[in-house]
């Protein structure tokens, strides 16, 4: 069998090395696009020990000549659009940069690939952030669109460009309209990952208290090395589609923060509600966790459950790692990192 060449855009970010793991396993011949920079965002590539295995070539999602060049000189089976940027409380501060990139962007490389190689299969990660207001409750893939964030607005932009394509040309692109998936590789702007790195470095003798904010903010959240593998899938079905990814559980992020608090040996207790509510250190007295209107967003979604029933019945997707589970092998990694003079990417 001949090998398969997969192009990642966004091969730096977290899902991005879990994918190139998981690709040049299934032996893939794997190309990831990098944005040109002074330095390469390498760690996380480094540590799933990737880095060597994957061809790394230049492309920024603005750029529309530098998404045709590349697909022609790489000649892909299947494009990852992973690229792009990805913080739902960073767009309210860069909404057209988002929108560039994230809605845009999308646009952009499937428009290359339907001018140089329509016969190409294409993955779009597309996000829960498109329900937004409409999604209170258990939501699939007929759900109501109401994007809370100007991340949401540009990934609703680039979920019905991929639709459009796909009926207009006949291309094979999937949306995976994915809920939050963590994983010890998360970027530290993500509050789970803010959580377990300042517990982490609490727990090895730091005096920060952890900032955060509404604790009773609930979400679906899901191990990212279960996530690319639904990706995956989608590009192996005859026929493409969109595709809700997620547990179908929801926790607080005051329940992240006690079991991420339990794996790194801390005692705390809660007292207060709202922006008086305060985590304290049983055997210490001291403040650890405070809240602070800083970090609420403008707008939130209303709190939802993905159902994943769609995946799990035509890709034969399921999530393997429970919540317990993510937390703590989140927490321990970060406990394991703070010690050491290591990047904390
Ligand atoms: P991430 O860790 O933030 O990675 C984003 C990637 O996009 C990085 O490699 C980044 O490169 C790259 N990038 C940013 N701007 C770019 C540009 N202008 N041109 C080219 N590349 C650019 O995000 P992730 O968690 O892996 O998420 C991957 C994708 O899934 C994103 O599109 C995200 O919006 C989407 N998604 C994620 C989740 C989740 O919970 N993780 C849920 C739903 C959807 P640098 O290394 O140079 O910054």
């Amino acid at each position: 069998m001949t090998q398969k060449t997969a192009l990642i855009t966004g091969i730096t970010g977290q899902d991005g090395a879990y994918l190139a793991r998981s690709l040049v396993d299934k032996g893939y011949r794997v190309v990831g696009a990098v944005r040109r920079s002074s330095t390469l965002n390498l760690p996380r590539l480094v540590s799933l020990e990737v880095a060597q295995e994957v061809e790394l070539k230049t492309l920024d999602m603005q750029d529309f000549t530098s998404i045709v060049r590349l697909i022609e000189e790489v000649g892909p089976d299947e494009i990852y659009n992973l690229g792009g940027q990805s913080s739902v409380q960073a767009s309210f501060q860069q909404p057209l940069y988002t929108g560039e990139t994230s809605g845009m962007g999308c646009l952009r490389l499937m428009e290359a690939v339907k001018l140089v190689l329509p016969e190409a299969r294409l993955f779009e990660a597309s996000s829960s952030e498109i329900f937004g207001l409409k999604g209170s409750g258990v939501v699939n893939e007929s759900q109501d669109f109401h994007p809370r964030s100007p991340y949401g607005v540009a990934k609703l932009f680039a979920y019905w460009a991929v639709v459009n394509y796909r009926e207009a040309y006949g291309l094979h692109v999937s949306n995976g309209i994915m809920f939050n998936h963590e994983s010890p590789l998360r970027g530290m702007e993500f509050v789970t990952r803010k959580i377990t790195a300042t517990l982490a470095q609490i727990a090895s003798g730091g005096q920060q208290t952890l900032m955060l904010g509404n604790l009773d903010n609930a979400r679906d959240w899901g191990f990212a090395g279960d996530y690319v593998e639904a990706m995956w899938a989608m590009l192996q079905q005859p026929e493409a589609d969109n595709y809700v990814v997620a547990t179908g559980k929801t926790h607080t992020v005051k329940q992240f923060v006690e079991l991420a608090a339990k794996a790194v040996g801390l005692d705390i207790e809660f007292e207060g509600e709202g922006l008086e509510a305060k985590g304290i250190d049983r055997k210490t007295g001291r403040q650890m966790i405070g809240v602070s209107k800083s970090f609420y967003r403008p707008s939130e979604p209303d709190p939802m459950v993905g159902d994943a029933s769609k995946a799990k019945e035509k890709l034969n997707w399921e999530p393997s790692v429970d919540f317990e589970a993510l937390v703590t092998m989140m927490a321990q990694s970060d406990l394991e990192r703070a010690g050491k003079e290591q990047a904390w990417y």
